[in-house]
C-alpha cells in the first residue's frame, strides 16, 4: 500500500469512525447496536461501513453483502485487468473497436449516464479520456515504483492520445446493451465517477438492511438516516490536503453534518508521484491534458453519489469561478473548494452543513 496523503486521511477517517463508534448508542427501541468495519481490497481504496445491526452476525452479513456487490462492481469498472467470463472495461477497451460488445447492465448505465452529461456540455470530467490517463497511469506507477528516475510524459504522446477522447465516438445501443468504439484508439476509464457509483447502488441494500449507516469508499462517503444515539446528524471530516504545512498534527480542515448526503472529495493529495520535486496528480485537465492545479481539493454534497463524484472531478478541473456558477445553477448540490492559496470558497447552501460557517453564524 503506497503511503500518502490518502493512505493517511484513510487512517485518519477510519480513526474519526471509530471514535464515533465508541459513543454509546442511545438504542432505538433498546436492540439495535452500532458496528464498523473495513475492507482494503475493494477500488484500490479503504471501504468502512459503520451501521446499526441487532447481532454482530446481522452485521457481519450486512457487510460481506454489500462487499460482495461492491467488489463486483469494481471488477466490472477494471480498465486494467481481465476477469473470467467477464465483458468488463478491460475487455470493452480491447474489443469494442472490433464489433459492438455487449457488456454488463451495471457497465451501460454508468457510461450512458457519463454520455449523458458529455452531451450537456459538462465535458471537463470526459471518461472517454482513456488514452490519455492510462498514458499518466503508465508513467505514474513507474515513477512510485521507481522514484529515482520518475518521468513525466511527452507531450508529443499525450497530444497524440487526445486526439481519441471524442466521446461522440463511443456508440451505444440501449436495446441490445452494447458498446461500439467508431474511433479505434478510443479508451474509456471510469474513475472519475466509479466510486460514486459503487456507493450509490448499494444504497438500496442498505437502507433495507440497516435503520442507520455510513460508507465511506476512500474520498466518497454517504450518510444514510440519522444516527440511533440522539445526534440529528452524521459528522463527516473534510480532510486537511496539507496537514503537514498545517502544523501536521490536523487531519481535517473542517466537519460537515449531514444525513441521507453524499459527501466526495477530489484533491491533489489521493494519488501523485513526484518528477524533480514537482507532484503530478491524478486528475487530468482535458485543455493542458496535465494535471490541473486549480485548487487543492474540492467537496461536494448532494443525494447522488454519481453525481457528487463526476462533480468532484470537474470542478477540480474548472476553474473556482466557473465551478460556482454550475453548481449555483443546479439545485440540491454544495460545494467547498481548498484553494492554492491556503483559502476556502464554499457555495451559498454549504453552510447549513459546513461547521465553521454554523459556528460563525452562517447556517440557514
Ligand atoms: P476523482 O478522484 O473522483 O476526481 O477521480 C480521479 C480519477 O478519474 C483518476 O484517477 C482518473 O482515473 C480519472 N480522471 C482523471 N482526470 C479525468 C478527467 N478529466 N476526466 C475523466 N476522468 C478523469
Ligand atoms: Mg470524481
Amino acid at each position: 500500500m503506497k503511503l500518502n496523503f490518502k493512505s493517511v486521511f484513510c487512517f485518519a477517517l477510519a480513526a474519526l469512525l471509530a471514535v464515533t463508534a465508541l459513543m454509546p448508542a442511545c438504542l432505538s427501541e433498546n436492540t439495535y447496536t452500532k458496528f464498523s468495519r473495513r475492507a482494503l481490497d475493494i477500488f484500490d481504496t479503504e471501504i468502512t461501513l459503520m451501521g446499526y445491526a441487532r447481532t454482530q452476525e446481522e452485521f457481519d452479513r450486512a457487510f460481506d453483502d454489500t462487499m460482495a456487490l461492491l467488489r463486483r462492481f469494481d471488477q466490472v469498472f477494471d480498465a486494467y485487468n481481465a476477469y473470467e467470463d467477464l465483458n468488463n472495461l478491460y475487455y470493452v477497451n480491447r474489443h469494442a473497436a472490433e464489433a459492438p460488445v455487449e457488456i454488463p447492465e451495471e457497465l451501460f448505465a454508468l457510461i450512458s449516464w457519463c454520455k449523458e452529461q458529455w452531451s450537456r456540455g459538462l465535458r471537463s470530467t470526459n471518461i472517454a479520456m482513456g488514452a490519455v490517463l492510462s498514458i499518466w497511469h503508465t508513467y505514474r506507477e513507474a515513477g512510485l515504483a521507481n522514484p529515482e528516475a520518475a518521468q513525466l510524459p511527452p507531450m508529443e504522446d499525450l497530444l497524440a492520445a487526445s486526439k481519441h477522447t471524442d466521446f461522440d465516438q463511443v456508440i451505444l445501443d440501449a436495446e441490445k446493451q452494447t458498446v461500439f468504439f467508431a474511433d479505434p484508439q478510443i479508451t474509456l476509464d471510469v474513475g472519475a465517477v466509479a466510486k460514486g457509483w459503487a456507493a450509490d447502488a448499494v444504497l438500496p441494500y442498505l437502507k433495507e438492511h440497516m435503520p442507520s449507516f455510513l460508507i465511506s469508499l476512500g474520498g466518497n462517503v454517504y450518510a444514510g438516516d440519522a444516527p440511533l444515539d440522539g445526534r440529528a446528524n452524521w459528522a463527516v471530516g473534510v480532510e486537511d490536503p496539507r496537514p503537514d504545512e498545517n502544523g501536521g498534527g490536523l487531519m481535517y480542515r473542517d466537519i460537515v453534518d449531514v444525513h441521507d448526503l453524499t459527501v466526495v472529495t477530489s484533491g491533489d493529495y489521493w494519488r501523485y508521484y513526484v518528477v524533480d520535486g514537482q507532484r503530478y496528480h491524478h486528475i487530468i485537465d482535458p485543455e493542458t491534458l496535465f494535471p490541473s492545479t486549480k485548487m487543492i481539493s474540492v467537496t461536494i454534497i448532494c443525494e447522488s453519489s454519481t453525481l457528487a463524484d463526476f462533480l468532484s472531478t470537474t470542478l477540480f478541473v474548472l476553474s473556482p469561478k466557473d465551478g460556482l456558477k454550475l453548481i449555483d445553477s443546479m439545485e440540491g448540490v454544495e460545494a467547498l473548494w481548498m484553494l492554492t492559496d491556503g483559502t476556502q470558497q464554499a457555495s451559498c447552501g454549504m453552510a447549513q452543513y459546513l461547521r465553521s460557517l454554523k459556528n460563525a453564524g452562517g447556517a440557514v
